[in-house]
């Protein structure tokens, strides 16, 4: 239990709180993290205190935008080893989640934690994020799409809007300075149907990490030129 206390500060600090289980369960993927890291490239942080703060509780922080308690599907782009996607499942048990990646090897490894852990209701996708917002099953049909450190806001909103319900959010999780890329970014957050709403400041417990929380607001839908084929997004990014 040597992180249990950390792990419920970073909780209640958003109005959840831990349990016995849930803990349980960030441990064994914690440990299945490491043994699978030893032949899959899933991160470069390895040691345990590491792991717990910047995977575990950077991702429970998202749940600082409060609207993400009440939401029924959610997918994360670019989950990577399943950032933030799988601590939000394990936090919210209930939710239909969606993991997607482009690297099969990660998805492998992600199907392990689900059945490892029993995490109920989650799916995962291999492939490119914009192949799959095209197809009707998926296309505006998240509550929340969530996403860390794949692409700069202008691309990644053409990753991710296209896969919110109007009057839904996409949630860009990002490093201290946002600033210049929310400028850079806006217009082509508005061309793909969102709303910059909020940015919302992020500390981690017991380190000096501040993050901020891009909120953008699905306010109409996306138009059907976009996402555009697979690539393009990032070649020639929306201005
Ligand atoms: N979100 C995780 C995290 O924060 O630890 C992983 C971040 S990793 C730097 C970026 C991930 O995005 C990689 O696993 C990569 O395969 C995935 N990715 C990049 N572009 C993508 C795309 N167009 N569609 C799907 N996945 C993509």
């Amino acid at each position: 239990m040597k992180y249990y206390d950390i792990m419920n500060s970073a909780c209640l600090d958003v109005g959840l709180s831990m349990n016995e289980e849930i803990y349980r369960k960030f441990i064994q993927y914690k440990d299945l993290i490491k043994f699978w890291n030893e032949k899959v490239n899933l991160t470069a942080i390895t040691d345990d205190e590491q792991i717990i703060k910047k995977h575990f509780i950077d991702s429970i922080k998202i749940f600082k935008f409060s609207p993400l308690k009440e939401a029924q599907s959610i997918i994360d782009i670019g989950t990577g080893a399943g950032f933030p996607g799988i601590p939000i499942k394990i936090i919210k048990s209930d939710v239909d989640m969606i993991l997607l990646d482009s690297l099969n090897k990660r998805i492998n490894f992600l199907n392990e934690v689900i059945n490892k852990i029993e995490l109920k209701y989650t799916t995962t996708i291999h492939g490119r994020a914009e192949d799959f917002s095209r197809k009707s099953e998926y296309r505006e049909k998240c509550d929340v799409a969530v996403s860390r450190a794949v692409a700069n806001l202008a691309v990644l909103s053409e990753l991710c809007i296209p896969y919110v319900k109007v009057g839904g959010h996409f949630i860009a999780m990002k490093g201290p300075s946002v600033e210049d890329e929310i400028q850079e970014g806006k217009n082509a957050v508005s061309i793909l149907g969102g709303k910059i709403e909020d940015i919302i400041k992020i500390e981690i417990e017991d380190s000096d990490l501040k993050h901020n929380l891009v909120v953008i607001k699905k306010v109409k839908e996306t138009p059907n030129i976009y996402p555009r084929r697979a690539g393009t997004a990032a070649k020639k990014p929306l201005k």
